[in-house]
């Protein structure tokens, strides 16, 4: 619940209204950035994908106060439709969007990227990892006549090779690139867009990864500061880009990662 959290408690959120779509259990990053979000007086849609996982998300929504929880699967058009006219039917505006949302097929996160990644493999990890972000964007902005704020959720592999990300890591560079884009496009109406590239953490879609628990203790060993990516560093990176409190920053890349992402060579290393 969002009491495991520490989270600071405040009003930076208070009269915005935002749809977090991809909370999936307690341990899912969509979830630190709700309780973040109600922790500051957000009032919160939270869209799942499939019914097997309303029984993990409804409690978590309701803990925080959410009335509106919606089905949402990104790779399907009609279920958009309906899950975006309930929210405007629900909240009539939004503030924010919050799009925490990937898949890969497993067999494709582990190996050689060259001699695994199959057609099929490709254009699915793209279809629901980096197109939906432009859809959803697209959908969201329809709702914000007063401006708002965008964030999805972008990982290291986007800039670097790392072993097993593979096509994942070319489906997080194809969303970095559609943020600048969406960005771009929206700004004029006052919409802010942006990534937060965060450094691994213990999730199911890290648990789908080959080799997941190595890159968890690699990205602490190697990080700067010489630990794991926290919830409540995502978290307030977040509740920074989503309150007014961004209100200049977007189109941008911010890692969260405890440093990770900087390091060139491990400590030891000796010329
Ligand atoms: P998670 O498994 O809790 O969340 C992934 C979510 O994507 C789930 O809620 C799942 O239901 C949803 N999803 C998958 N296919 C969908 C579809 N077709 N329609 C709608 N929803 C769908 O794991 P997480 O680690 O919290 O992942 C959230 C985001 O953070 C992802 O974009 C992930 O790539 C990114 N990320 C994760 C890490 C990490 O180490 N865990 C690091 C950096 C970035």
């Amino acid at each position: 619940m969002a009491e495991d959290y520490d989270l600071p408690k405040g009003d930076l959120m208070k009269g915005k209204k935002g749809l977090i779509m991809g909370v999936a259990n307690h341990n899912s990053i969509a979830w630190g950035i709700a309780a973040q979000m109600a922790a500051q007086g957000a009032e919160l849609a939270f869209s799942y994908l499939g019914e097997g996982l309303e029984r993990r998300v409804r409690p978590l929504a309701e803990s925080v106060g959410s009335k509106l929880l919606i089905q949402a699967d990104v790779a399907d058009d009609a279920s958009m439709d309906a899950a975006f006219a309930e929210v405007e039917k629900e909240f009539g505006t939004l503030d924010f969007l919050v799009h925490s949302i990937a898949f890969a097929d497993k067999e494709q996160l582990k190996g050689s990227f060259v001699e695994n990644t199959t057609r099929e493999g490709f254009l699915s990890a793209m279809n629901i990892s980096a197109y939906s972000f432009v859809d959803c964007s697209r959908r969201a902005a329809k709702l914000m006549p007063n401006g708002g704020s965008i964030i999805c959720m972008t990982y290291l592999g986007a800039e670097r090779v790392i072993p097993n990300y593979n096509v994942m890591g070319v489906a997080k560079a194809a969303l970095e690139a559609s943020t600048r884009y969406v960005a771009r496009d929206l700004g004029p109406q006052g919409i802010r867009v942006n990534a937060i590239s965060a450094g691994a953490m213990r999730t199911l879609s890290l648990a789908g990864i080959s080799g997941g628990r190595g890159m968890l203790s690699q990205g602490r060993a190697f990080s700067a500061l010489k630990e794991d990516t926290s919830m409540e560093g995502v978290a307030g990176a977040a509740l920074w880009l989503l309150s007014d409190l961004g209100r200049s920053t977007t189109g941008e890349v911010v890692h969260v990662d405890a440093g990770f992402h900087m390091v060139g060579l491990p400590d030891g290393f000796e010329a």
